[in-house]
């Protein structure tokens, strides 16, 4: 039987978009920063942008600028990506973990009160899978207690609350352009501030050295292009299955090195290791962000359909992911019994899934000082997949995808 193998995610760069990076490879005259900024106007008209080297860079930018005290504490979703909650112990700060909503799996204002303490300086909100979290409660917590609040905005490019971009709500926000995102320049990161803030943000470390400059992205951009659904289809998917049979080892070591990893208790941010944020950078934006609404209204209807069908089945529990806003669908999570049994299913018949993208980081051991139960993280570790929705998909892929998930539930366990 031949089948169309579907990558899990996918860039949504088209050919002519590539040569923004190879047509200029040679710096711009115009510097990083300006570029970035003119890529902003249209999209966060209330913030300033600060261009940064990846997103992580963006919220360590942040917290020098804010310079909080050591063991201030900072309340995050327990349901998070690690390197966040990394980046806040590295600077002396302490995590208080706070559940997330079943729905939204965004962090839930009820768990915020209910962990708010005298040493409270922070609260992180993440707007997970591009859901938006209930930012309106959670600005007025914040403004009652005279608290900060930062938003991770990572999946959030074109995710609304209250009509307008998330990002603009909070004392700060990042967003990111890595390869797995909604918008990829091969790297790069903004921080949002409000205005009055921005004179005050630190210079953000310079580039290691040229070359690591250029290898670096090469990398980034060789990913993308394997990530495409016809070069994977041709290349990456027959050629793993192959190394599947004859070196699992080899394979493993291949997929560990180029995708960003979910779980390393032994990560630490080194703000110079990675260069700094490029010219050509803010004009693959720009290419993307003047599409972005075709983009975001495929994903839509893509996840529209796959919800329609998938609601037949009693053991995959739809989210609610427009419950405080309106989702930009560029991650389509769902909940089932074990998501790992369900993503091998689907991996083994070609359709790229997602299990354990993100983790109840209250129960990670490199984090233990800061343990807490959160039951609804920690359900969420092992029951949500993440399946394909990226514009690339035909409505015949979107329906083969029901049909698969439909028929591992059919079969006997
Ligand atoms: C990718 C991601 C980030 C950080 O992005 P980088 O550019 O890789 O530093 C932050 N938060 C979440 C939830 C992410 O998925």
């Amino acid at each position: 039987m031949v089948t169309r193998a579907l990558p899990k995610s996918s860039t949504c760069l088209r050919p002519a978009d590539y040569l923004s990076y190879l047509g200029a490879p040679v710096p711009p005259a115009e510097t990083a920063q300006a570029a970035a900024a003119r890529v902003r106007g249209p999209v966060l008209p209330r913030r300033q942008i600060v261009a940064t080297p990846t997103g992580r860079h963006a919220l360590w930018a942040f917290l020098e600028l804010v310079d909080l005290q050591p063991g201030a504490e900072v309340i995050v979703p327990a349901y998070n990506f690690y390197v966040i909650v990394r980046l806040l112990v590295q600077r002396g700060l302490r995590p208080v973990f706070a559940d997330v909503e079943p729905d939204t799996l965004c962090l839930d204002p009820r768990a915020v009160a209910a962990v708010l303490g005298p040493r409270t300086r922070m609260v992180l909100v993440t707007h997970i899978y591009g859901h938006p979290a209930d930012l309106t409660a959670i600005r007025a917590l914040c403004d009652r207690r005279g608290l900060l609040l930062f938003e991770d905005c990572a999946h959030a490019v074109g995710t609304r609350c209250a009509g307008e971009q998330v990002g603009q709500t909070g004392d700060g926000a990042l967003f990111s352009f890595g390869v797995e995102k909604l918008i990829n320049s091969f790297g790069g990161g903004l921080l949002a501030v409000a205005p009055a803030r921005a004179a005050a943000v630190p210079a953000i470390a310079p580039d290691p050295s040229r070359w690591h400059a250029v290898t670096d992205s090469l990398t980034r951009l060789g990913y993308t292009v394997a990530m495409s659904p016809a070069v994977y289809r041709a290349t990456v998917h027959p050629a793993a299955r192959v190394l599947g049979v004859v070196a699992p080892g080899l394979r493993r070591r291949i997929r560990d090195f180029f995708e960003p990893s979910k779980d390393d208790p032994a990560y630490r941010f080194s703000p110079a290791e990675r260069p700094g944020y490029r010219g050509f950078m803010a004009r693959l934006q720009a290419r993307q962000l003047a599409r972005l609404d075709a983009n975001l209204a495929r994903r839509r209807a893509l996840v529209a359909r796959m919800r329609a069908g998938l609601a037949r089945i009693p053991e995959v529990a739809p989210l609610d992911m427009d419950r405080h806003g309106r989702a930009n669908a560029s991650y389509f999570a769902v909940r089932v019994p074990d998501a790992t049994r369900l993503a091998a299913h689907l991996v083994a018949r070609g359709i790229g899934a997602h299990p354990r993208e993100f983790l109840d980081c209250a129960a990670l051991v490199q984090f233990e000082d800061f343990q807490a139960a959160c039951p609804v993280a920690h359900a969420a570790t092992s029951r949500i997949v993440r399946l394909p929705s990226y514009p690339a998909l035909t409505d015949e892929d979107a329906d083969r995808i029901v049909a698969e998930v439909a028929r591992f539930f059919a079969e006997p366990a």
